[in-house]
């Protein structure tokens, strides 16, 4: 592994940060031997600052992100965060599952960052590059010092999810609502649990986080469902929509919103190779459907779209909340950025 060779993500409120910073003994690798954590590395940094800008942020509906981790234990065969994986010089397929970085300081680094006099108090997204709670949040305890850093300063924040260890964090959120906007969705792209077992293998299962959706919701939190990905021909069935709809409306949730598959680099190869084993009849219609590019047709992407839509009228789920930003989050806004060359570990 080559630190040196590490992203570079933008410094404070957007600048270059000195890339001298940090060198290779910044890192502290550690294993640790449970069922949970058996089989994964945690490089431990200590960032230089937490708040990352999004490049081309104009096009999002936010401009900062916060991301504790990098690489993500949930595994999921489709992440797009895998390609980022790979600026770090580490594997983008198992290794991006299994090579965790933690910032180690990013509650007390977000804290000083969010009391600079150049901070504007802006919407904060988490969770759109990895999920903050992943397995690892279970023992590093990050998100409460990120939470109530945003709560003191009163400034909007916004979480999306697949980890059911956000309910921990439930009073912090909840004092959080209660003097500034909080948004949170959930991930839930459909029912089937074999799919589930091989395709998202070390996510909770999608009722236990439809079970989250609904233990927000009561809390008066309120809760979107980001229903990503729906996978073409494994889980856009409309008979698979329907029930999936059916099971996010009947859950509570505030809003639905539909998102298809997308195969960037790094995450296209590794989804195809797990396509090849498990449903080897697909490869050559995922190749046609995908031929153009990481994002299926239009066409395509308008049906699933009208689709879920539809349903969710006739399931009666309500418009978004005032929380959120204009649509949700979604994985893949917020990629963390290629570095312009070799640097230090200096931003992590
Ligand atoms: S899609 Fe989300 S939950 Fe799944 S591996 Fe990627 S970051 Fe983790």
């Amino acid at each position: 592994m080559r630190w040196q060779n590490l992203t570079q993500e933008p410094g404070e409120h957007g600048r270059a940060a000195d890339p001298a910073l940090f060198g290779a003994d910044a890192v502290t690798t550690r294993t640790f031997d449970t069922p949970e954590f058996r089989g994964i590395t945690f490089h431990e940094v200590r960032a230089r600052s937490v708040l990352n800008r999004v490049p081309g942020a104009s096009r999002m509906p936010f401009e900062w992100t916060v991301n504790p981790y990098r690489g993500c234990t949930h595994a999921c065969v489709y992440c797009f965060a895998r390609r980022s994986h790979g600026y770090l010089d580490l594997d983008t397929g198992i290794g991006f599952d299994t090579q965790i970085v933690v910032k180690v300081n990013a509650p007390e680094v977000l804290r000083r960052d969010l009391a600079s006099p150049r901070w504007r108090g802006e919407h904060v997204a988490m969770g759109t590059n990895v999920d903050c709670y992943q397995r690892a949040e279970g023992r590093y305890r990050l998100m409460p010092g990120i939470l109530a850093a945003l709560r003191d300063r009163t400034n909007p924040f916004s979480i999306l999810t697949k980890g059911t260890l956000i309910l921990r964090d439930l009073d912090l959120l909840r004092q959080a609502a209660e003097v500034t906007d909080v948004g949170v969705s959930v991930s839930v792209g459909f029912l089937d649990e074999a799919l589930w077992r091989t395709v998202e293998p070390g996510t909770p299962v999608p009722e236990r986080r439809l079970e989250v959706v609904r233990a927000l919701t009561g809390a008066g939190l309120g809760c979107g469902v980001l229903m990503a990905p729906v996978l073409p021909f494994l889980s856009d069935h409309p008979d698979q929509l329907r029930a999936t709809v059916r099971a996010i409306a009947a859950s509570g949730a505030t809003s639905v919103t539909p998102l298809t598959l997308h195969l960037r680099p790094g995450a296209r190869e590794w989804f195809m190779s797990w396509l090849a084993r498990h449903h080897p009849h697909l490869v050559a219609r995922y190749d046609r459907l995908y031929a153009s590019g990481a994002y299926a047709p239009n066409w395509y992407q308008r049906r699933i779209t009208r689709q879920v839509h539809e349903l969710a009228r006739e399931y009666g789920i309500g418009p978004t909340r005032g929380g959120m930003p204009r649509r949700p989050p979604q994985p893949g806004d917020a990629e963390e950025p290629e570095p312009a060359g070799p640097v230090q570990l200096s931003l992590l």
